[in-house]
C-alpha cells in the first residue's frame, strides 16, 4: 500500500496548513490505512470559497460545448485512474470491487450524460414572447428567458456512492452543468478515494483551461468545517447525502443566513412495498426472492432500501411469509461502511427487540467480518405500526419490516399516515391495481418515484428519473438528485426585457445560433424569431 499524505485542493494547488490530522480506516477490518489528511483551516475554506466565487464569473458564460468539454475530461481522467482507484476504494469503503467498478462506470457515464446534454442545448429551458409595440392600452415588451447557474455549489460526499454520489457525482456534475463552481466537503470513511478524483478533476480542468478555482476539495468535521461552508456568503446552494441529522443541520444553517440559500438534502426514506391480494396467491414465490435480495443489496447500505412491506393477511400472505423467511435466512451479513453506521444499526435493531411489539421473523447468516451487520426480518400488525410512529423510520441496514394489515382499509390507512419517502412500490395484477386506484393516488403524493412489479433499489440514471421525495425524505421535494434534471437545483430563470439582441445571450438571439428548441410565442420550434 502506498501511503497517502492528503491536504485540501483549493483550485489549482495544494494546501496543507492544518494541524488536525485524521486517517481512513477499512471497516471490514477496524485496522487503520496509511492514509494521513489534514483538516482544512477556517482560512483554507475562505480561500476556497473566494476563489470559487471568482472563477464562477467566467465559468458562468461558458458555452455548452465548453462546460462538456470539461465533464468528458473529468469522464477521462476518472478511468485513467484504473485500478488504483477500484483497490482503494475497496479498502476504505469495504464494498466489494465489481460493485465499485460499477459505480466508476456509472459516475463516467452521468458525466457523459450531462455533457450530451449540453451540447445539445435546449435544457436551458429557452422562452421568448415577441414584443407588439401596437398593442392597446400597453405595449407589450419583448421577454426572453432562460435556465443560469446559481453559484459556487457546496457537495457533500455520500458514504454509501464513494463515486456516484461523492467528489465526482452526481451534485458535482449538475453543478459544473449548470455553470456553477464546486466546493466539496468529503466524508471522512474515503478520504483517499476522495483524492484521487478530486486529483483528476483539477487535471481535467486544467486541461479544459477552466478558471482556477472551479473546484476545490476540503477535509474536515461535518460541524465544523461542513457548516463553516453553507455559511460562507459566496457558496449559493448545497448538495448532500446522509442522514436526517446532519442534513436538517445543514438546512437549518443555510436557512439562517443573512442570504439564505437551497439546501438539496437527501435523508432518511423507508421506501415501502405493497403487495396486492391476486399478486400475491399469483406471484408470491417470485417477489419474496426478489424482495430479499432488495433489502439485503450492498448490506442495505441504499436509500431506496425497501424497509417497510405492506400486505393483508390471509392463507396466501402466510404463504408468502414462509417463502421470504427461508429467502432472508439464506442471506449472509456483511461490513458497513463504518463503524458509526453499523452502530446505530445495532442500536436501532436492538430498540426494535426490546421494544417487544415485533416479532423477529427471520436472521440471515453471520459474518464472520468485522463491522458486520446481521440481515434481520421483523413483523408486526398494522394496529401495533400505527400506534407507534417511530417504527415508520429509517434504519439504514440490510432489515425490513413486515406489517399484516387487517383490510383494505387498513392498507389505505397505513398509506395515509406515511411521511415522505423517496420510492413507493406496489406488486399489482391489473384488476389489483384496478382495485387500488386510491392506493395509487395516496403513494403519488407520499414519493418522488412509484414502482409496479419491480423493487425500488437500482435507481436509473436518466432524464426522466426523480431520486427525491417530500420532506423528510429531502429537504426539497420539488427536486431530483439523480438524472439530468438534476440541473434544475442549481440554476434560476432570467428573463431579459427588452434586451438588444447584442446582449442576448446565444440562446435567446433570434437567429436561434444554436439550434435548440424553444418555446417561442407558447409555440415549442427551433425556428428563429421572424
Ligand atoms: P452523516 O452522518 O449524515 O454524514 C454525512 C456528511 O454530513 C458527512 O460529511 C458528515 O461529516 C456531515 N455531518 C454529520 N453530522 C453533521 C452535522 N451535525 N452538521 C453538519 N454536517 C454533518 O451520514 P453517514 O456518515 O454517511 O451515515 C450515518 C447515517 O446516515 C447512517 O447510519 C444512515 O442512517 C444515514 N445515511 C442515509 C443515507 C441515505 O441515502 N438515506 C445515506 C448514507 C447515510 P463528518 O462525518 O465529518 O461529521
Amino acid at each position: 500500500m502506498i501511503p497517502i499524505e492528503g491536504n485540501q485542493l483549493i483550485g489549482f494547488k495544494e494546501s496543507g496548513k492544518g494541524t488536525e490530522f485524521f486517517q481512513s480506516a477499512n471497516p471490514a477490518t477496524g485496522a487503520p490505512l496509511p492514509y494521513h489528511f489534514a483538516k482544512a483551516t477556517a482560512d483554507e475554506l475562505n480561500h476556497a470559497c473566494e476563489k470559487a466565487s471568482e472563477a464562477f464569473q467566467q465559468y458562468r458564460k461558458a458555452t455548452g460545448a465548453t462546460k462538456a468539454a470539461f465533464l468528458e475530461a473529468i469522464a477521462v481522467e476518472i478511468k485513467s485512474l484504473g485500478n488504483q482507484l477500484i483497490e482503494i476504494c475497496n479498502l476504505e469503503t469495504a464494498l466489494p470491487k465489481p460493485r465499485l467498478e460499477g459505480e466508476r462506470d456509472r459516475t463516467v457515464n452521468q458525466l457523459l450524460m450531462f455533457a450530451g446534454m449540453l451540447r445539445e442545448g435546449s435544457w436551458v429551458g429557452a422562452r421568448i414572447d415577441t414584443a407588439n409595440p401596437a398593442r392597446t392600452p400597453l405595449p407589450k415588451p419583448d421577454l426572453r428567458t432562460m435556465h443560469l447557474g446559481l453559484g459556487p455549489v457546496a457537495v457533500f460526499g455520500a458514504s454509501n456512492f464513494p463515486l456516484a454520489f461523492s467528489v465526482a457525482g452526481g451534485d458535482t456534475a449538475a453543478a459544473f452543468a449548470a455553470g456553477c463552481p464546486v466546493i466539496v466537503k468529503v466524508h471522512e470513511a474515503h478520504p483517499a478515494t476522495s483524492e484521487l478524483v478530486g486529483k483528476a478533476i483539477v487535471r481535467a480542468a486544467k486541461a479544459t483551461d477552466m478558471p482556477d478555482g472551479i473546484f476545490s476539495l476540503l477535509h474536515g468535521n461535518g460541524n465544523v468545517t461542513g457548516i463553516q461552508l453553507v455559511k460562507n456568503r459566496h457558496i449559493k446552494a448545497v448538495g448532500f447525502t446522509g442522514s436526517f441529522t446532519a442534513g436538517k443541520a445543514l438546512s437549518d444553517a443555510a436557512a439562517q443566513r443573512h442570504e439564505p440559500i437551497p439546501v438539496y438534502a437527501e435523508m432518511g426514506s423507508i421506501n415501502p412495498v405493497f403487495i396486492l391480494p391476486r399478486a400475491m396467491q399469483a406471484t408470491s414465490q417470485k417477489i419474496a426472492q426478489g424482495f430479499a435480495a432488495s433489502v439485503t443489496l450492498g448490506t442495505g447500505q441504499f436509500c431506496t432500501n425497501p424497509g417497510l412491506l405492506v400486505y393483508e393477511e390471509n392463507e396466501p400472505g402466510r404463504t408468502f411469509q414462509k417463502y421470504l423467511t427461508i429467502e432472508f435466512g439464506n442471506i449472509s451479513g456483511g461490513p458497513m461502511l463504518t463503524a458509526n453506521i453499523l452502530r446505530s444499526y445495532t442500536n436501532a435493531i436492538t430498540r426494535h427487540i426490546t421494544q417487544g411489539q415485533m416479532e423477529v421473523l427471520a436472521r440471515g447468516k453471520d459474518d464472520p467480518t468485522q463491522n458486520c451487520a446481521l440481515p434481520i426480518l421483523f413483523k408486526t400488525t398494522g394496529a401495533v405500526f400505527a400506534e407507534h410512529p417511530a417504527l415508520a423510520e429509517e434504519v439504514f441496514g440490510p432489515t425490513s419490516m413486515i406489517v399484516s394489515a387487517a383490510s383494505r382499509n387498513e392498507v389505505l390507512s397505513i398509506a395515509r399516515n406515511l411521511s415522505g419517502h423517496l420510492t413507493a412500490t406496489v406488486h399489482g395484477t391489473d384488476e389489483d391495481l384496478a382495485d387500488y386506484r386510491e392506493l395509487l393516488d395516496i403513494l403519488e403524493q407520499k414519493v418522488g418515484r412509484v414502482v409496479i412489479n419491480g423493487f425500488p433499489t437500482g435507481v436509473e440514471v436518466s432524464h426522466a428519473m426523480v431520486h427525491g421525495g417530500p420532506y423528510p425524505a429531502t429537504t426539497d421535494g420539488r427536486s431530483t438528485s439523480v438524472g439530468t434534471a438534476s440541473i434544475f437545483r442549481f440554476t434560476r430563470a432570467v428573463c431579459y426585457q427588452n434586451m438588444p439582441q447584442g446582449h442576448l445571450p446565444a440562446e435567446l438571439q433570434d437567429n436561434n445560433p444554436l439550434g435548440i428548441w424553444r418555446l417561442l410565442n407558447g409555440e415549442q420550434t427551433r425556428e428563429s424569431v421572424k
